[in-house]
């Protein structure tokens, strides 16, 4: 497929400006395969437009049109296309919405001229222009393509981008694909994160990166365009590399992952077997590890000590240990973690006390909480949380942290049965 960019308008041969217009889409053209052979400038006038016409579809396949398309006189570029290859021109009800709605937004008054900036070819594909008013066409006559894009830069190139260039995928038989990837965060809100990779949003284009928060979840859609999967998953490899060296210790997967099936899939991929003692969550945290499937060969068992009694006589926690430091507390945690380990017969024992609220416990805070997790191998980690939510949010919180923290150490400490 050979190409002609031929640029309308006198004031590009009046030397007032420089013809940028087709310097872009050479450069478009090139990226997508589509050769290049010449670039034309000619005047606003319809009988050397008709002749650069009948010159350039007897050299190229594609002829590629940027200006002439406004409201003025002087703007003839449609009509004189029409004339050469035959076809009618015709209104386009979107087009002609989207000027009249523009004028209603601007309070001005839509005249008839502005009207013509509607009409397209019959039968032609129009391509939308959100940043302007005149839309764009693509049509095929006598097997040369014919697309018609505006003359100003920042109408031209979205509408190069967005509306040719898929047409001009279908002319060469290439098609375009979009693929995205999600990276799941926990611990860190959507402010501080965007915040944090703020240059990478500023800079983002091909794939484009978007935030999202849901009550439960900050996620960050990364979406790339690309001719092949490879292509495609290359160009998120990058951004996705990009984020983590910034963000990387607060995702825990991808796509489809949740906290408790990436627990689950790393507690089975490591052949793992684990086992809970539960003070502040009473059983939740074993209940949302044991939505999945198959867990039954990880998840051990657990127990619920709710009071001081029951983490004495259930799992030997000492008395001392509980009149000296609380129930809440980073001591507590561990010995509720290495406990529930040695009894379950468990590689991993993880603890999880707290004050959910609405009165402090023995002097600590609502929303105080520690995590402790413990494995055959090193001292407990420990982990503290000061959440600040109501009591059934606070306790919500805290055992979807204590999967996040469970998610890290088996990832970090590589643990081993
Ligand atoms: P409008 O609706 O603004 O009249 P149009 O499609 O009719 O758009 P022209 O009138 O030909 O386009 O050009 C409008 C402006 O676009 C020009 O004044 C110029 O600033 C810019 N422009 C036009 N052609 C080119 C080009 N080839 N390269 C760079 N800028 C261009």
């Amino acid at each position: 497929m050979r190409a002609e960019i031929i640029a309308v308008g006198s004031e590009l041969l009046l030397g007032q400006i420089l013809n940028s217009n087709a310097k872009f889409i050479s450069l478009r053209l090139a990226e997508i395969g589509i050769d290049v052979n010449y670039h034309t400038v000619v005047g606003d006038n319809p009988k050397r437009l008709e002749e650069v016409i009948t010159i350039a579809k007897g050299r190229a396949d594609i002829l590629i049109f940027t200006g002439g398309l406004g409201p003025t006189k002087d703007d003839l570029t449609k009509e004189t296309i029409a004339k050469q290859i035959g076809t009618v021109l015709v209104s386009d009800d979107t087009a002609l919405r989207y000027i009249s709605d523009y004028f209603d937004r601007s309070g001005r008054t839509m005249s008839e001229n502005n009207k013509k900036q509607a009409l397209v070819f019959e039968g032609s594909q129009v391509l939308a222009n959100h940043t302007g008013m005149a839309p764009g066409m693509a049509v095929e006559s006598e097997g040369t393509h014919y697309i018609l894009l505006p003359g100003p830069p920042h109408e031209m190139e979205p509408m190069f981008t967005n509306e040719a260039t898929p047409y001009l995928f279908s002319v060469i038989g290439k098609q375009e694909l979009i693929k995205s990837r999600i990276l799941k965060f926990y611990g860190i809100g959507e402010a501080e994160l965007e915040f944090r990779i703020q240059d990478l949003l500023e800079k983002q284009a091909n794939p484009t990166i978007a935030p999202l928060a849901s009550k439960s979840a900050v996620t960050l859609r990364i979406t790339a365009k690309a001719l092949s999967e490879t292509e495609a998953n290359n160009l998120i490899d990058i951004v996705d590399k990009e984020i983590r060296s910034i963000v990387g210790e607060f995702i825990y997967g991808i796509d489809e992952e949740t906290l408790s099936s990436k627990a689950a899939e790393l507690l089975s991929k490591n052949n793992l077997t684990l086992a809970a003692a539960e003070s502040l969550t009473a059983g939740m945290f074993m209940a949302e590890l044991a939505d999945e499937p198959g867990i039954s060969s990880s998840l051990s068992g657990g127990v619920v000590v709710y009071n001081n009694e029951m983490k004495v006589k259930q799992l030997g926690i000492e008395e001392n240990l509980l009149s000296t430091y609380g129930a809440v507390s980073s001591e507590c945690a561990a010995a509720l973690a290495v406990s529930v380990m040695k009894k379950f017969g468990t590689d991993v024992g993880i603890g999880i006390t707290g004050a959910a609220g609405p009165d402090p416990h023995d002097g600590k805070p609502v929303g105080t909480v520690w995590i402790s997790i413990a494995s055959q191998q090193g001292t407990p980690q420990t982990y503290k949380l000061l959440l600040s939510g109501l009591r059934n949010t606070n306790r919500l919180r805290a055992s979807q942290f204590a999967l996040y923290y469970l998610i890290k150490f088996l990832k970090e400490k590589n643990v081993q049965n």
